[in-house]
């Protein structure tokens, strides 16, 4: 198992993404914490794991919440993946303050807090990896009405490059990871949305969204998590600070 011996850190792991990616990471072997916002899907994750599967609440705009962890957990962390993101909508001109209040402090501060509260203990190790999830919405691709989302994402590569190029000498590496569409209960919401606001069927808003990528359909949840189990692996020791792109051919 590629995980073992592992200790590992996942946020955003009650649905989606970060849920696939906790049970991926378990499944390789790791001691896996996950954490959410939302105590009723990490009850759910727990019964659909084994025991190298514990649960914590953790919002992770919360500041206070991310170093009573820091305090409470004595284990070190030799993987953080800092999965926790919001999708906001719309183009530059539809955003108001609170849009990018929220998405600053979700989609970045947060990365950055929790990887400042994990970090010290890394080094103390002389090991470790922290994966945060960006998007191709972000530096890398314009995409319409993501105006801030795109903003904080390209943010996150940004976090990501400083804290591998300051720390690359002391055993740790830090990558990003870029999805395309992928299927999970947050896209079928933002599809609803869409739908609503151009009054349009969700069948054909789909469409749209699945008509994005090349490979022709969405990625699933899975195929993100097993990049994540390739990066917290030590399979992995020759990447960092790099953002790996994984959209069916959308960005290409
Ligand atoms: P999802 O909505 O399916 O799941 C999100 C999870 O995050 C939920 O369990 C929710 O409770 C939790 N959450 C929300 N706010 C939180 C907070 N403040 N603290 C802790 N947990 C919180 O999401 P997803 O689609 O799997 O997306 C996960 C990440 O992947 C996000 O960062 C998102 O931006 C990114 N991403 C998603 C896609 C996509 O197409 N789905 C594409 C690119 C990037």
């Amino acid at each position: 198992m590629r995980l073992s011996g592992k200790n590992a850190l996942v946020t955003a792991a009650g649905q989606g993404i970060g849920r696939a990616t906790a049970l991926a990471f378990a499944a390789e072997g790791a001691t896996v914490l996950a954490t959410d916002r939302n105590h009723e899907s990490l009850t759910t994750l727990a019964k659909s794991a084994g025991r190298n599967l514990s649960t914590r609440v953790l919002d992770v705009t919360d500041e206070t919440a991310i170093s009573k962890l820091a305090t409470e957990v004595a284990i070190p962390f030799d993987v953080l993946f800092n999965c926790a993101g919001v999708v906001p909508a719309g183009a530059l001109l539809d955003s108001n303050e609170e849009d990018w209040d929220l998405a600053w402090r979700l989609n970045v501060l947060s990365m950055s807090r929790l990887s400042r509260a994990i970090l010290p203990r890394m080094l103390a190790a002389g090991h470790g990896s922290i994966i945060n999830m960006s998007s191709v919405a972000s530096s890398i691709k314009g995409v319409v009405n993501r105006c801030v989302y795109a903003t904080t994402k390209a943010a996150v590569i940004g976090l990501t490059k400083s804290i591998a190029a300051d720390y690359i000498r002391h055993g740790i590496r830090c990558n990003a990871i870029c999805p395309g569409t992928v299927d999970t209960p947050s896209l079928g919401r933002r599809i609803e949305a869409q739908a609503r606001s151009q009054s349009a069927t969700s069948d054909s808003v789909r469409q749209l969204f699945l008509d994005r990528q090349p490979l022709g359909r969405m990625g699933q949840a899975e195929e993100i998590a097993a990049l994540a189990v390739y990066l917290a692996s030590d399979e992995s020791s020759f990447t960092t600070g790099a953002a790996h792109i994984i959209d069916g051919g959308w960005s290409n």
